[in-house]
């Protein structure tokens, strides 16, 4: 059925102080009213609105005490009639509420079922969908300003004005097949070059803020490289404050690569520690040296670390392979001695911690950039991206075509670009986007 009654958890599971158990459909009120019995005299039918009411929930097994409130369609996160049984958070207690709000009328909802119905309703769109996942699984502050700017329909709103801009070229397209004896050719392909032109660049500078927005929602990858025993897996520790790298004396000894993750500045930094790029007989350490590669072809930083006390040619052979990439030399072991080296940016000593935090802002200058305003717009999702390159691009091609085809095998190219666009608000997109994205979704949301 279409809005049949749903429940679900929506609090995490665990020990805590409150939880919220979430009802949603035609008659939400009807399964409240079977195990909710209100300390008022008022009936769970006649409850108003919005008004939280205090009694007992009671299940076949066991009672709790606690709220209920209603929220009243359309005015509800679905936009359906909704009802949330606030209970005490342990797990066995809501799991048993749970079970008695199943048996009392409602089945247990899917994964993002609840936010589907508010995107199938027209609460949201569905670009603000994917900003509330975003933001429900941000774990870093910048994640969360990115995924609230979605959620907030900033994009969506930009979006349906260029869509609109589109509607008013494709309907000028219109009047010409219309009224061709009004010769109204001229103008409608001057204002049709000038419309595209003008929400072409719109989308190339939307376009240009997907490398800052990715960064600021999934993070930012950092390889250290550099030859053995410089101290990569040394500052990857002291840069964590954890020991998850293997520090020894013997070359060659970290064979793999290390993860860790840290914040700077309220952004995600995931580092990778490689096994040192140099060729080596050992199968193991081969391995090890083919995924650094890898990781050295897709990171966003590279800090290539040299041994102060120890800088000779294989130091520069590594260098030549890093040096175009976005780099950042860090000279380590600065307590052995007073070292210079033309290549070094920083200067540090793992061991001692020294300048650790010049370290730090190096490598968030070098990455996200000095004054980046994270209040501002980015795109940050790869799906949005794709879809306003594909509008661009046809748009791109109807200009290239308009001085010498008909207006009316243009407008298809326009056509498509357009439900390029609303692939991203969900006007277009098809159910499989559709269900891809509810997927990602936990249940209770
Ligand atoms: P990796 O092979 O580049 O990962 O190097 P490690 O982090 O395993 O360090 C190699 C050796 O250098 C270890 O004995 C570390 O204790 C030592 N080491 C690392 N950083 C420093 C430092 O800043 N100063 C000194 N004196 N020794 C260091």
């Amino acid at each position: 059925m279409k809005n049949d009654n749903i429940a679900a958890i929506s609090t995490a599971l665990g020990a805590a102080g409150v939880a919220v158990i979430r009802i949603s459909g035609e008659s939400p009120l009807s399964v409240a009213e079977k195990l909710f019995f209100p300390l008022e005299k008022i009936k769970v039918s006649d409850f108003i609105p919005n008004k939280m009411y205090v009694g007992e929930i009671k299940t076949e097994k066991f009672s709790d005490f606690g709220m209920c409130v209603y929220f009243k369609a359309p005015k509800s996160f679905t936009g359906e009639d909704t009802v949330e049984i606030h209970s005490h958070g342990g797990v066995a207690i809501v799991k048993g509420i749970l079970k008695q709000v199943l048996a009392s009328g409602a089945r247990l909802a899917d994964n993002g079922e609840f936010t589907r119905r508010a995107f199938i309703n027209g609460k949201l769109s569905l670009s603000s969908a994917e900003g509330l996942i975003d933001m429900i699984n941000a774990e870093s502050l910048a994640g969360v300003k990115a995924g609230y700017s979605l959620y907030r329909e900033r994009l969506t709103s930009k979006i349906c004005a260029l869509q609109d801009s589109i509607t008013e070229v494709l309907s000028s397209i219109d009047v010409d097949m219309d009224y061709p004896e009004e010769n109204l050719d001229k103008l409608s392909e001057e204002t049709l070059i000038t419309n595209l032109t003008k929400v072409s660049k719109e989308i190339e500078k939307l376009l240009s803020t997907f490398e800052v927005g990715r960064v600021l929602k999934n993070g930012v990858s950092v390889a250290i490289c550099g030859k053995p025993n410089t101290g990569k897996s040394s500052i990857l520790n002291a840069l964590l404050n954890t020991d998850k790298a293997i520090v020894s004396d013997i070359a060659g000894t970290t064979r793999d690569v290390v993860e860790g993750s840290m914040d700077i500045e309220g952004v995600r930094f995931n580092f990778y520690d490689t096994a040192g790029i140099r060729d080596s007989d050992d199968a193991i350490e081969t391995l090890g040296v083919e995924r650094s590669k890898k990781i050295l072809e897709s990171a966003d930083l590279v800090l290539f670390v040299l041994d102060g006390s120890e800088i000779n040619a294989d130091d520069e052979e590594i260098y030549q392979l890093v040096k175009d990439k976005n780099t950042l030399t860090v000279l380590n072991k600065t307590d052995k001695g007073e070292f210079s080296d033309a290549r070094a940016e920083v200067y540090v000593s793992a061991l001692k911690g020294e300048n650790l935090e010049g370290l730090k802002s190096a490598i968030f200058d070098k990455t996200v950039g000095v004054g980046v305003d994270y209040n501002g717009d980015y795109l940050s999702e790869e799906r949005h991206f794709e879809a306003l390159k594909r509008a661009k691009e046809k748009f791109d091609f109807a200009l290239s075509m308009v001085k010498d085809t008909p207006l009316d095998i243009v407008a298809i190219d326009i056509k498509d670009g357009w439900d390029a666009l609303g692939e991203i608000s969900g006007k277009t997109a098809t159910e499989e986007i559709i269900n891809d994205i509810f997927s990602r979704f936990c249940v209770g949301k």
